[in-house]
């Protein structure tokens, strides 16, 4: 795409669009490297430059949001109280709000190219079930709290952009939306994000998650990963009375020995982690059921499905093993079977890619410095169709997410509002009313 956007003759005599992520057409003797041309072009703007000023004024009330809405649980499934105190902040800024039938927020911005759109969008669910202490504890800029940076931070960070970009009166190019989404996390199986590319696939042009804090780091490669849960049944009965009748915590047992003894390959880098097991109802009882769940993660699709593979093969492997040693087969056997839970697909943004110039731009005007990264993230969804998407961090430091631990420190926050703000309008383009 690049260096084919042009303003587009239809547009409103009042706009013209001066200023795009395109590389400016050059002569071979320019005296400027084309990147830092870029970059340059993006902070001509008054307006571009006014937006990036309210984050210097307004750090205080962005720290404040995050706080605020942190302390609004949103467990997996239970995302509703959070998404309603987003739609409130986000209409107060003069956008069009809305929920959608999955329970994502979204916020438009409407740009010139009504039919172009780029998505910038921040999970609003935690890991953390219903009940978990969520009280943000304060010091300096220190807070502490779970969910407080995954992804207290992307959210705020959202918050932050869409009240800069009004400030300023900016206007994009291309419509962008302003999204806060569901079920990014675990079960949640980036339902959210499906439905949203669903919904807008004809129109995504581009996809900018935030998610987590720092500055150091721009996912563009999306991480394959499956989830699924194997369970065994039996008859079960009397640890003395029915002993020698099959046992599906054996089965169990045998079939996962089998599967931990696959091998992985280093590279492409392949993991698996079994990650919950349970079963049986007392000591003293042969159990009537046991499963376990199992994440299996690997830069191959092709390793990943090997691996799925094995894992169906070593639970049928291991009820076997068991039906052939129990003593008393009379009463009953083993039943198995293994449920896919979750599926991420895998995806890469190319390397010459617009959204990519776009934030390398932005990192030269605000002197970051990030490395290409691949993780998991909303943006697993986008890349797995071809869609230019990245996930980067909303600025700041952050540490122990998922834990009850967790904390975010917001020195260094503007430099990644910056940033994301920069690769945005990058990516979507500045229109700006004719000056008269
Ligand atoms: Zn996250």
């Amino acid at each position: 795409m690049s260096g084919k956007r042009s303003c587009k003759p239809a547009v409103k005599r009042a706009l013209v669009c001066v200023i795009l992520l395109a590389m400016p057409v050059r002569s071979v003797a320019s005296p400027h490297p084309p990147r830092q041309a870029q970059g340059s072009r993006l902070t001509d703007n008054a307006r571009v430059r006014a937006a990036l000023d309210w984050f210097t004024s307004n750090i205080s009330w962005v720290n404040d949001q995050q706080a605020r809405l942190t302390e609004i649980p949103a467990p997996p499934f239970q995302e509703a109280p959070r998404a309603a105190a987003v739609k409130e902040l986000l209409a107060e800024v003069g956008l069009a709000v809305q929920i959608d039938k999955t329970g994502n927020v979204i916020g438009e911005l409407r740009g010139v190219n009504e039919k172009e759109i780029v998505v910038v969008a921040a999970h609003l669910d935690t890991v953390f079930p219903a009940g978990t202490d969520v009280k943000v504890r304060r010091d300096g800029s220190r807070m502490a709290a779970p969910g407080i940076s995954d992804n207290g931070s992307g959210v705020a960070a959202l918050l932050a952009l869409a009240r800069a970009v009004q400030f300023a009166h900016l206007k994009p190019l291309r419509t962008i939306l302003f999204i806060g989404d569901v079920g990014e996390e675990g079960e949640g199986n980036l339902r959210g994000m499906r439905e949203i590319v669903d919904a807008y696939r004809g129109k995504l042009k581009a996809v900018v998650v935030l998610d987590g804090s720092g500055t150091d780091h721009v996912t563009t490669k999306a991480l394959a990963s499956r989830r699924l849960e194997a369970l065994i049944t039996g008859p079960g009965g009397h640890s003395w009375s029915d002993f020698g009748m099959p046992n599906p915590i054996n089965a169990l047992v045998r079939g996962s020995a089998r599967f931990i003894n696959t091998k992985v390959p280093v590279s492409p880098r392949t993991t698996f982690n079994i990650g919950q097991i349970e079963g049986g109802t007392s000591v003293n009882s042969v159990p009537h059921e046991a499963r376990l769940k199992v994440d299996i993660r690997s830069e191959s699709e092709e390793e990943l499905t090997r691996l799925e593979s094995a894992l169906r093969e070593c639970i049928i492997a291991g009820v076997r093993d068991e039906m052939e040693s129990a003593r008393d087969r009379s009463k009953g056997k083993l039943e198995s079977k293994v449920e896919l839970l979750g599926s991420r697909p895998g995806g890469e943004l190319a390397p010459d890619s617009p959204l990519l110039a776009a934030l390398r731009a932005a990192d030269e005007i605000v002197g970051n410095q990030s490395r290409i990264e691949r993780s998991s993230t909303d943006a697993n969804i986008p890349l797995s169709l071809g869609i230019d998407a990245i996930s980067i961090g909303a600025g700041g430091i952050g540490g122990g997410a998922h834990s009850l631990q967790e904390w975010y420190d917001s020195a260094g926050r503007e430099l990644g509002l910056k940033r994301a703000l920069l690769t945005i309008f990058g990516i979507s383009g500045v229109a700006e009313e004719k000056s008269r």
